[in-house]
């Protein structure tokens, strides 16, 4: 990749200049801003891309290369956090963002009411999956665009942001004209095809992290959505694969402050998937904002026994409001607000 840096006072005209010719050249420009001072990295042949006439629209402080595996999503190519915006939340700032819902979408009146009870207790963004990739195809799928209809309406009623799961390259178009982020879930973290259609929206993306994946994959992943010019991803640990059975998976918590120091993307966590046991989510909740976690997705539902989905790794509403009072002291003591 090569990286322009941009001097400090350039012209409007001059970086679009700049953006202009990378375009005809057929590259796609990633701009981005750190400490001030404005990048454009490029991708692909190094060496026909120092060959542009950069030089001839000015405005150019420097040109250099990046030799790390992690391009867009590095540290050495942007040191400021990324700020991702979904409705009026900002994930990757001070405060420490709470997604809740139910796994699944199962009718308008479950979600509004869950939705209702998370958002008086601070959650700003709703979650709740209308296509489900389910480890069994004999189980509960989803009720599709009908459950992103569903949310669409919620979000129209408590103005609460919706995070829900593509599961395919040609479910993109459909699930962006309802979604505020779109989710690309563990099973799809390395579908590649997936990840370039949803690179070329602007929509923020959450991406987990593969249950067998290591953090340079996961990293790699984001670079896929990055490269196609999106810019809104936000990682999330959701747990790994390990030997011990006990837990559905191994939360990974040194993989909050790594990934912090590897990239400038927000990291949040995920509880409900990481344990798979709705009596450990407040305590891997509370460590993981204290390790340094830029949000949290929870699963809620009014009735855990009877959902359609992960029951028994969901809280109900009223633990999760107790759950938000305890967090809110957590983010105090690491210099953040909830
Ligand atoms: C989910 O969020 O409901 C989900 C299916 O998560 P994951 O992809 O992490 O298993
Ligand atoms: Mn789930």
């Amino acid at each position: 990749m090569i990286v322009i840096k941009l001097k400090p006072h350039i012209a409007v005209k001059q970086i679009s200049g700049i953006i202009n010719l990378i375009e005809k050249s057929g590259y796609i420009p990633n701009i981005s801003k750190s400490d001030g001072v404005t990048h454009i990295g490029v991708i692909g042949d190094e060496q026909a891309i120092l060959k542009l006439p950069f030089r001839r629209l000015g405005g150019i402080a420097a040109l250099s290369r990046t030799t790390k595996p992690f391009k867009l999503t590095g540290r050495e190519y942007k040191s400021a956090d990324t700020q991702v915006k979904a409705g009026h939340t900002v994930l990757g700032g001070r405060k420490v963002v709470v997604m809740a819902g139910p796994c699944a979408v199962e009718s308008y009146p479950q979600v509004l009411g869950i939705a209702r009870a998370v958002k008086k207790a601070g959650a700003t963004v709703l979650r709740g999956g209308a296509f489900k990739p389910r480890t069994s195809p004999y189980s509960f799928q989803g009720l599709k665009e009908e459950g992103l209809k569903i949310l669409a309406a919620v979000r129209q009623q408590t103005g609460l942001p919706v995070v829900t799961e593509v599961i395919s390259s040609s479910g993109v178009g459909l699930v962006s004209r309802y979604a505020d982020i779109l989710q690309i879930g563990a099973r799809n973290m390395q579908n590649y095809a997936l990840l370039e259609e949803v690179g070329k929206t602007r929509k923020p993306v959450l991406l987990k992290r593969g249950m067998m994946s290591t953090l340079e994959e996961l990293l790699m992943s984001a670079e896929y959505i990055l490269a196609q010019g999106n810019p809104n991803v936000i990682l999330c640990e959701r747990g790994i694969r390990t030997f011990e059975k006990y837990t559905r998976n191994t939360l990974d918590i040194s993989a909050v402050p790594l990934l912090k120091q590897m990239t400038h993307l927000p990291v949040i966590v995920d509880p409900s998937h990481a344990t798979g046991i709705r009596s450990l989510v407040a305590a891997v909740s509370k460590a993981s904002i204290a390790a340094g976690a830029d949000g949290l997705i929870i699963e809620v539902h009014t009735n855990p026994d009877k959902a359609l989905s992960d029951g028994f790794q969901s809280i109900t509403p009223i633990e999760f409001s107790r759950l938000m009072t305890d967090l809110s002291k957590i983010a105090h003591a690491v210099n953040r607000t909830i």
